[in-house]
């Protein structure tokens, strides 16, 4: 007789190699009633520029992410005894040919999700995936931290707007974002044009580029970032590709001399108390990735991720 479980409850005293590989071991979500927070894979890579995968992204993660635990060691936060949390599943796609289309498809799975006030945590997907999910989200242009080696303010790639270059101009041109409060961390490697560095800096956004980092050190990035976002409803986008490829190799963009895995978690732990709406990890490519490093990156990115969203939601 199998038993079924509550939502928001994994059983986490069963053997982490069994059962199916959801993210975090959660319960696939029945229905969006009570639950608090909802994970879930938006597996689409159309607006790519370079190397492919990320549309394998989320079944990786999902995968690596059953040797997730439930406390965090460094917080004692546990996401599972603060909200109700499931894995919604991915997006479902009628247009994968089409990018306008696919983020319609996207932007309508997260209205469903904020109409039914369940806060989306989602992983990619290539970054043009956050653009949509900005759109169902912002009421009001919302703060964001934007960790990635790229500003992805680039305009358009072949004709095309929505490449994964460019989702955060178009957030800012469609009203979606505040730039007075939005910062961009981590950003480095040689561009052919500076238009997209320049873009972010001349819009008001605090673009920190990775030797700023290293220089003055994690603690006060933490600070320089609470002090941008404020107390305003914040989004939190992360891209693998801030950190270095030789603790994540498998992305469509690499960057060598990038944020190392020791400090993109005292990162995200300085982030605690902020106003969440949202987060998304985004840009994992299994074929590129080595013995699952990247996506175990990414699942543990995304673990630190819901720690942040269900202190948040929980007014804890
Ligand atoms: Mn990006
Ligand atoms: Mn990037």
């Amino acid at each position: 007789m199998t038993d079924f479980r509550a939502p928001g409850s994994p059983d986490m005293f069963a053997p982490r190699y069994t059962g199916l590989a959801t993210f975090m071991r959660t319960p696939v979500a029945e229905s969006l009633d009570g639950l608090d927070i909802a994970l879930f894979g938006i597996p689409y890579d159309g607006a790519l520029t370079n190397r492919p995968g990320a549309r394998h992204g989320p079944r990786e993660v999902r995968n690596q992410s059953s040797l997730m635990r439930a406390i965090n060691h460094a917080t004692r936060v546990d996401p599972y005894a603060l909200c109700r949390i499931a894995d919604a599943g991915d997006v479902p796609m009628t247009s994968v040919f089409d990018i306008a289309a696919t983020h319609g498809d996207i932007a309508a799975f997260v209205r469903g999700l904020v109409e039914a006030r369940v806060t989306p945590l989602a992983c990619g997907g290539d970054h043009s995936v956050t653009l949509p999910i900005l759109r169902a989200l912002a009421k009001e242009p919302l703060a964001l931290i934007h960790i990635d080696a790229h500003t992805d303010t680039w305009d358009s790639f072949q004709g095309s707007k929505f490449n994964h270059g460019a989702p955060f101009r178009r957030a800012h041109e469609e009203g979606l974002i505040d730039p007075a409060r939005t910062i961009q961390i981590g950003i480095r490697g040689a561009q052919n044009v500076a238009e997209g560095w320049d873009y972010s800096e001349a819009a008001g956004m605090r673009v920190m580029f990775v030797e700023e980092v290293q220089r003055r050190g994690i603690d006060a990035v933490v600070e320089e970032a609470h002090k941008v976002v404020g107390d305003a409803p914040v989004y939190l986008s992360f891209d693998i590709d801030s950190i270095d490829p030789a603790f994540a190799p498998g992305t469509g963009t690499p960057e060598i001399a990038g944020l190392t895995t020791p400090e993109a978690m005292a990162l995200l732990r300085g982030l605690r108390g902020l106003n969440y709406v949202g987060a998304d990890v985004v840009e994992v490519s299994p074929p590129f990735d080595v013995g699952g490093l990247t996506a175990l990156t990414g699942a543990t990115v995304m673990y630190e991720l819901l720690c942040l969203l269900a202190e948040s939601r929980s007014g804890g």
